[in-house]
């Protein structure tokens, strides 16, 4: 299994001017998986998805994305690699329009740029008809959806989404979690998914890992991690040790 995992962290301690926040963290994700980081505010999700795609470097342990490790220099080639990292603030540019905020994402030569653009507008149909629109009008769930969709074009192998739901009612959450579900069994991408709404994400997750002050404090399958409610719900609390 090791051989294709996409991420695979190993016992990472990482954290902000030599001082860890995150402790002994290990979690991998495979093709075509749905993975959902979950815990509390200040838990250090962000933390993790950061020193992933390259921007924070572990202060020990190991992060290897598609099979190159990852340091925390040049995130740029990680990226060229393959892994798509949205961002919790979207990283939108309000003044250009969504089809020149999408361009911004596109790689490679012009052909392979409209396949990508097409497989992206059918994973993503709802911004069709908003390609002249400002990203600075659109609603926060077409904003996410455009951050998504900029990801996507760049035709990743691996993505990061971090907190999608970010200022949107549980409604637009609930349409678009299922679309994580959709790029992932349709791209065969895999996507490690930051989510507050911890049961919504366990509807299209494969796996889910739980973590609190800075450590992992549960993981298991979404059916695992579903069944067992009270642990999961102590677990956002401190109470619950790694693997019960
Ligand atoms: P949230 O759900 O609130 O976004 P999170 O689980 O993503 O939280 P992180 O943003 O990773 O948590 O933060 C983990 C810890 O690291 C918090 O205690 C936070 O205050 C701290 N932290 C985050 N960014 C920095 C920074 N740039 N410098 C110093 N400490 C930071």
């Amino acid at each position: 299994m090791s051989d294709e995992l996409l991420i695979d962290v190993q016992g990472l301690h990482a954290g902000y001017g030599g001082i860890p926040v995150l402790r002994d963290i290990t979690l991998n994700v495979g093709p075509g998986e749905v993975v959902a980081l979950l815990g509390p505010n200040g838990a250090g999700k962000t933390t993790t998805l950061l020193t992933i795609s390259g921007l924070l470097a572990p202060i020990a342990g190991s992060v290897t994305v598609l099979g190159e490790p990852v340091d925390g220099h040049k995130a740029y080639l990680v990226a060229r690699r393959g892994l798509a990292h949205v961002p919790e603030d979207r990283s939108l540019f309000f003044d250009l329009t969504v089809d020149e905020n999408i361009r911004l994402g596109l790689t490679g030569n012009r052909q392979s740029r409209k396949e990508a653009n097409d497989r992206a507008m059918d994973l993503l149909p709802a911004l069709k008809p908003l390609g002249n629109r400002l990203a600075g009008l659109l609603s926060g769930g077409e904003q996410q959806m455009l951050a998504m969709a900029r990801a996507l074009v760049s035709e990743p192998k691996c993505i990061l989404v971090d907190e999608m739901s970010l200022g949107l009612a549980p409604i637009i959450v609930e349409r678009l979690l299922p679309i994580v579900r959709d790029i992932a069994d349709q791209t065969g991408c895999g996507v490690l998914v930051v989510e507050q709404h911890v049961h919504m994400a366990l509807e299209v997750a494969d796996r889910g890992y739980v973590l609190n002050h800075g450590e992992m404090v549960l993981q298991g399958t979404a059916a695992e991690l579903s069944a067992n409610r009270h642990v999961l719900e102590a677990s956002y609390l401190g109470e619950a040790a790694l693997g019960e």
